[in-house]
């Protein structure tokens, strides 16, 4: 029988690489609804060619001039609540969570509760409330199998040994376009400069993260709840060609690698056919030709966005919703060039540092929180 998959974010990066996905194993899988932001003619073409019964549009009430672009006639969603009402009124088996921000969350949280698969790309959903989501998954029985290719590494890798023999986990990271520039180039870093990542292609959001490396920060928080970890027990290594995925080190010093071309229709796929694996359209890795990997230490001092990520992952309670929010409007702050690159850490930490941190939060006070923190930012951008 086909898996019935409904992809929130689908016009996106992730979004349009898991269409691609699907497409390659037409036997399997059938897309039922796509939800996206605002580009509703981006989202009608897709609509033309999957034929999912329902679809759905956040950033709009109005639907015309999406139904005019459509050549069928699905089941239409639009408005703040659109994503929430495709997941709770089509039946799917799979939900590839592939919004960006906290714009996420809730429909993801919904897909949990209902017990369902989740692939989640959908980092921020687990940053700013992993601490309600995973324990949520256990009652639920909702499997959340990651899409981001550091996590869907490790996932992969812990199958090589038992949870308790894993001492260490290493997160790699290709360095992003900052990777060699000094501490004073980077004070004139532009826009332009954030935007050109080395080697993965992806949305702004996370091209920018990547860019000042509150992506790793996000990341550590992320393996924090998907896995349980200790933060002291990940460590974040720079790795330029963005072959070796992420790495377990198991109690005798055997380490595990994933690896492959870095191309995010592996770990998709994966998320998808978990635990059986398919043919991907992804290339394939020429071992004989790579000669070299390199592995490098993280340099603290230029990159300095990672010691929050260790900091709200040691914290817990608000501190993943603020490091988060802080983030996403600093980010949307420097994509409308309001602030400077160096600004956007700088911001960040002054908001962890400055809230009223709460040890158990309920959702409502982590978005009271997450709003806060977006205020707080925008406040002080002069401060
Ligand atoms: P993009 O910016 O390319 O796409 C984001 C998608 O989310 C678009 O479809 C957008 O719609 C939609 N969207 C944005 N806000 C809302 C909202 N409030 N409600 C509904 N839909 C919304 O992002 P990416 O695909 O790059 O990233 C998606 C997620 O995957 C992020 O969490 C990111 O961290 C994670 N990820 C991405 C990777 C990548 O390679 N791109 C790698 C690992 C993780 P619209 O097009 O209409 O604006
Ligand atoms: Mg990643």
């Amino acid at each position: 029988m086909k898996q019935r998959v409904v992809i929130l974010g689908s016009t996106g990066s992730i979004g349009r690489q898991s269409l691609s996905v699907l497409e390659s194993l037409p036997d399997h899988w059938e897309v039922v609804g796509l939800a996206t932001g605002s580009r509703y003619d981006a989202l009608a073409q897709q609509a033309n060619q999957f034929r999912p019964g329902a679809i759905a549009v956040a950033h709009t009430d109005d639907t015309g001039s999406l139904t005019a672009a459509l050549d069928y006639s699905p089941t239409v969603y639009a408005g703040e609540d659109a994503l929430l009402k495709l997941v709770n009124e089509v039946a799917f088996d799979v939900v590839i969570s592939a919004v960006v921000g906290v714009g996420g969350l809730a429909a993801t949280l919904q897909a949990v509760a209902m017990g369902k698969r989740i692939a989640l790309a959908n980092k921020e959903a687990l940053v700013i409330a992993g601490s309600i989501l995973m324990p949520l998954a256990a009652n639920s029985g909702a499997t959340i199998i990651p899409v981001d290719s550091e996590h869907s590494a490790i996932f992969q890798a812990m199958h090589a040994g038992r949870r308790e023999d894993v001492e260490k986990v290493y997160l790699t990271t290709s360095g992003g376009p900052f990777r060699t520039w000094s501490e004073e180039a980077l004070e004139g870093a532009t826009l332009e400069d954030a935007l050109q990542h080395p080697t993965w292609d992806m949305g702004p959001k996370i091209t920018i993260d990547s860019a000042t490396m509150m992506n790793k920060a996000l990341e550590i928080v992320e393996a924090r709840w998907l896995f349980d970890l200790n933060p002291e027990t990940i460590t974040v290594v720079v790795h330029p060609e963005s072959i070796v995925h992420s790495l377990v080190e198991y109690a005798d010093g055997s380490i595990m690698a994933q690896m492959g071309t870095p191309d995010m229709r592996t770990p998709i796929q994966y998320a998808l056919t978990y635990p059986e694996r398919r043919a991907c359209p992804s290339g394939r890795l020429d071992m004989c030709s790579l000669h070299k990997l390199h592995f490098f230490p993280l340099d603290k001092a230029r990159f300095p966005a990672v010691q929050l990520g260790y900091d709200a992952a040691r914290r817990g309670g608000t501190a993943g919703a603020v490091l988060n929010a802080a983030n996403e409007r600093a980010v949307e702050l420097f994509r409308n060039e309001v602030i400077g690159y160096q600004d956007i850490v700088r911001l960040t930490d002054q908001a962890l540092r400055t809230h009223h941190w709460k040890e158990s939060p309920t959702l409502d006070e982590l978005l009271a929180a997450d709003n806060w923190a977006r205020s707080e930012v925008a406040k002080c951008i002069t401060c």
